[in-house]
């Protein structure tokens, strides 16, 4: 189904479950049941216009739909973005499922779609004959071309595949090959690039500072717990593509299974480590937990005195936010217990999520921020930049704005790290530099996020700017991580590398073995 049909047709969905979220303004009886035809969107911003009454947030939705016709957005991106609309029906194997079924995390996690075939099955259905014509793809202009190019590219993957609902239902089909999301979830083997030279599959060398296995322990104060290997989708661009997902065609993976026991050791070195005031629950993503895992995980980490907080690491809440509004799934009550309980003895507990694109919002990732504000939640979000995802300087400003306006905070604007089989979507560090600059200073300071480098071979996050030097001819980068400690650390030089294909020639006449590693 186009956008002009969504925009057009009446969409079938059941009563809501939920009370409408007032802070969008609009009446519930309005929205309830259809999308808002583009005439009827042309009345109502004469109406809200021509009214000073009407409060400040609805002129700002109708000012958004008086954009579309200018907007090189689908209509539906900003109407599933502001108004209740069963966004989700647009795919025609969901053209009949309600607001109560897709709100439903059993539903999301039946009809997820995993491995090649059953996307191979899904893009059949969903894509025209046709691709809108771009000189960048000359030769995938047609469904049979792209059906092509994504098979032979998840060959070439080192993550294997698996999409949500929620994501599904927020591509644009009808021009996938350009389709930030898609670029993200969907390989290619037309945009494959060989791997850089001093690249490698565990590039932040995790596995070597893990004294309990799934344990890193990195920075003095902070370790991160890698609970599970498991994500509700997976990224082409994943750091941990050498232990998270399915092995795939091209990456044996070094599984950490969700496993009591493996908990029991990470937990007793934790206890035991009282340097430790800080851990990451992660994997894989926290939400792959069951609500009573995550519960059992984060009482025992409340319970270590010197645990003064941790964060749950998960990208849930942007690939599938209706979990958060399911009364009938736990996990986000666990977490917001696990909170209130980490206040009432003086520590802390906070949500890290991972957007990346204004487009995965939808107004059921905005009910669901809403509910954890509401409930005292802190979320931060992280970042990855992304070439032809996110690396203009209007869709990171977008993306920053809309995670500020849903109370989440951007905390960090990752370069993209050097990871196997994804060298088309990294960017060279000039590219992080140039939009920090631009960024810094468009909105308040405590919402402008740090653009960071996490260092090859384990030297931490470090402010992309803080470079020592940076040679754009070798696109080599080098940082000191003086607070990291640890074998072969003390005094290292940390190197960082562009993408070959932005060099001069692509890097063709550079000695990359020449390059060695420097101790200062
Ligand atoms: S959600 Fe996180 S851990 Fe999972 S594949 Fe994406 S980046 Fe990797």
């Amino acid at each position: 189904m186009g956008s002009a049909g969504l925009a057009q047709a009446p969409l079938r969905q059941d009563s809501p479950d939920f009370t409408y979220d007032s802070h969008n303004n609009i009446s519930p009886d309005d929205q309830r049941g259809s999308a808002v035809p583009v005439t009827k969107a042309t009345q109502d911003i004469k109406e809200v216009i021509s009214n000073p009454t009407i409060p400040r947030a609805a002129l700002n939705i109708q000012d958004e739909r008086q954009n579309l016709a200018a907007s090189v957005h689908p209509a539906y991106f900003r109407g599933s973005k502001f108004d209740r609309v069963p966004y989700w029906q647009r795919i025609h194997r969901w053209e009949d499922i309600g607001e109560r079924e897709f709100l439903s995390y059993r539903w999301n996690t039946a009809k997820d779609v995993q491995g090649k075939e059953k996307l191979y099955y899904f893009l059949k259905e969903e894509l025209p004959e046709k691709m809108p014509d771009t000189p960048e793809y000359e030769h995938t202009r047609t469904r049979d071309a792209f059906l092509e190019d994504v098979i032979r590219g998840i060959d070439l993957a080192p993550m294997s595949i698996r999409l949500t609902p929620h994501i599904l239902a927020s591509i644009n089909w009808n021009d996938p090959l350009n389709d930030p999301l898609s670029r993200q979830f969907i390989p290619k083997k037309s945009t494959f690039q060989p791997d850089h030279p001093k690249l490698e599959l565990d590039s932040l060398h995790e596995s070597d500072d893990s004294p309990v296995e799934g344990l890193v322990h990195r920075y003095t104060d902070k370790c991160l717990f890698l609970a599970s290997s498991h994500c509700p989708l997976y990224c082409r661009f994943c750091t941990r593509s050498y232990a998270v997902g399915a092995d795939t065609e091209t990456v044996t993976k070094a599984a950490l299974k969700p496993a009591r026991r493996r908990w029991e050791a990470m937990l007793d070195y934790i206890a035991a480590t009282p340097v430790i005031q800080d851990v990451v629950l992660s994997g894989g993503d926290s939400y792959s937990l069951m609500p009573q895992h995550l519960a059992i995980i984060g009482s025992r980490l409340l319970e270590i005195p010197h645990v003064r907080r941790f964060r749950v690491a998960t990208k849930g809440l942007c690939v599938s936010p209706s979990r958060t509004l399911d009364p009938n799934d736990d996990w986000t009550e666990e977490l917001i217990k696990l909170s209130k309980e980490a206040r009432l003895r003086g520590k802390h507990v906070a949500m890290h999520t991972h957007f990346n694109h204004p487009n995965e919002f939808s107004w059921v990732s905005r009910e669901a921020a809403q509910k954890l504000y509401a409930n005292g939640v802190t979320v931060r979000n992280q970042s990855v930049l992304l070439k032809g995802v996110n690396d203009d300087i209007d869709t990171m400003k977008g993306l920053i704005r809309e995670l500020a306006d849903n109370n989440i905070q951007p905390y960090y604007v990752y370069a993209g790290d050097l990871v196997k089989g994804v060298e088309d979507l990294r960017t060279p560090l000039s590219t992080i530099l140039d939009l920090e600059t631009q960024i810094r200073g468009s909105i308040a300071g405590f919402m402008t996020p740090q653009f960071v480098v996490d260092l090859p071979g384990g030297g931490g996050k470090r402010l992309a700017a803080s470079y020592k030097t940076y040679d754009r001819a070798t696109g080599r980068s080098t940082f000191v991580a003086p607070a990291v400690h640890g074998k072969n650390k003390e005094g290292r030089l940390y190197e960082y590398y562009d993408p070959l294909a932005s060099l001069p020639n692509g890097g063709e006449s550079v000695d990359f073995a020449a390059i060695e590693h420097i101790v200062i």
